[in-house]
């Protein structure tokens, strides 16, 4: 038994993901998926660039590729115009200098013009045999406009995407762009999820009296399917120790993570933290943070062991704050601090120090007092409808003391956790 941090001051959430984050490491199986399924995937390797893109100059508008050295700033210029470039099909005659070519948008140029003027800008002939442009638009016409350079975007060899990067649509398309249909990405995380409680019922059924229906299980199989990771749903567990230690047990073999809910205060009923000390190890299971202060962490053979307190608020909280950071270094991506920024308070709060707290909160933007948080009118942490309110987090630090309106406090949106 191994209750490292069972004393009585409290690990800060800083001094608990710092050593949790020292045990975890970087899964190393990896595979080869197609494009279509890699969005979410964490990327094995970097991605080098094999192609400069574009492959070719060509035209950022539909117009005429001219030189510009042929345009009169005097008096309009009439051009030939001697063929015309399509997007797909090059043109491979030589163009000599005082003609224009036609050309749409993507069109190759071809060698010698410099510059593209748009079709808007000059006047075409009823049967576009010729152009003409007035002087006041050639003197405005640049060396090299509506001109997009081989290589401007993306040159070959560069590194397109770093290892360890979670693919989103844009970086999947970047990946398309170059020709690549496949990506080494790292295997899927395996997370099996259980609530534990014998008051818990699932939706659908009718409830006996004293019970309540389940809702965590609701809320991190959700945020866990956003990361990426393969989810096992081991359902309720009733607080039976017959129950939760095989349950436990044999999830702990064939996972990475465990993530239980509720069983880890201080009760009779709560089994949980017992239960994987006697199979494996718990290294902490209190921190100075509010809502959530029972959160455990620990290990059943290779299998890190998250246990989460059960009121829902306090389960999403410590999911997003604490757990979230190891899931992302165990799926071999780099756990970012989640982003915060500095907003007034539109809300009133005392408290005592000591705790990091975290208020269910709403940004909106005042047109004269600029981007303002409000608190949702309850703190209390079994509170449903205050998270489903919700678009974001305000996070009062460990030595705050209270709020008032007007002051600075972070606020930290749902979109920077993954819980959009
Ligand atoms: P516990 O951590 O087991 O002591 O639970 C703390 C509170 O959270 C109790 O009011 C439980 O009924 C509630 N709770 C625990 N697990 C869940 C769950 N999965 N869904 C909804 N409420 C829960
Ligand atoms: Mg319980």
């Amino acid at each position: 038994m191994s209750h490292r941090n069972s004393g009585d001051r409290l690990l800060t959430l800083h001094e608990a993901l710092a050593t949790a984050l020292k045990t975890v490491f970087p899964l190393h199986e990896t595979e080869t998926a197609s494009l279509t399924e890699v969005d979410g995937r964490v990327l094995a390797a970097d991605v080098i660039a094999q192609l400069d893109s574009p492959p070719h100059d060509n035209s950022a508008m539909d117009g005429f590729a001219l030189y510009l050295a042929d345009l009169s700033v005097q008096q309009p210029t009439r051009l030939p115009v001697i063929g015309r470039v399509l997007a797909g099909h090059p043109y491979s005659n030589p163009v000599p200098a005082g003609a224009a070519l036609r050309i749409t948008t993507g069109g190759w140029l071809p060698a010698g013009p410099d510059a593209v003027i748009m079709q808007e800008q000059c006047r075409i002939a009823p049967d576009e045999r010729w152009i003409e442009v007035d002087p006041a638009v050639a003197a405005k016409l640049r060396l090299g406009e509506n001109i997009r350079r081989r290589g401007e975007d993306v040159s070959v060899g560069t590194v397109l995407l770093p290892g360890g990067w979670r693919l989103r649509p844009q970086d999947v398309a970047l990946a398309a762009g170059q020709g690549i249909s496949a990506l080494d990405v790292i295997r899927r995380l395996r997370v099996a999820v259980a609530s534990t409680g014998d008051e818990l019922y699932e939706p659908g059924v009718e409830l006996p009296p004293g019970a309540i229906y389940e809702s965590n299980r609701r809320i991190l199989i959700g945020l866990l399917r956003r990361l990426g990771c393969a989810v096992t749903d081991l359902g309720i567990l009733r607080d039976d120790r017959a129950i939760i230690l095989p349950a436990l047990r044999g999830a702990a073999a064939t996972h990475d993570v465990l993530l239980t809910s509720g069983g880890v205060s201080v009760g009779t009923a709560d089994l949980v933290k017992e239960i994987i000390t006697e199979l494996g190890a718990i290294d902490f299971w209190r921190l100075a943070i509010k809502p959530g202060k029972p959160v455990t962490f620990g290990r059943i053979g290779d299998c890190l062991t998250i246990g989460l307190p059960g009121n829902p608020v306090s389960a999403m909280v410590t999911f997003l704050l604490f757990a979230r950071p190891l899931l992302l270094k165990q799926m071999g991506a780099e756990p970012v601090e989640p982003v915060r920024w500095q907003v007034s308070a539109d809300f009133a709060f005392r408290r005592k120090p000591g705790r990091r707290e975290w208020l269910r909160a709403q940004l909106r933007f005042d047109p004269e007092r600029g981007p303002l948080v409000g608190v949702y009118h309850t703190h209390s942490s079994a509170a449903l409808s205050s998270l489903a309110w919700a678009d974001g987090l305000v996070e009062l630090p460990e030595e705050c003391a209270g709020v008032a309106p007007g002051d600075p406090v972070n606020y930290l949106p749902f979109s920077g956790l993954g819980a959009e």
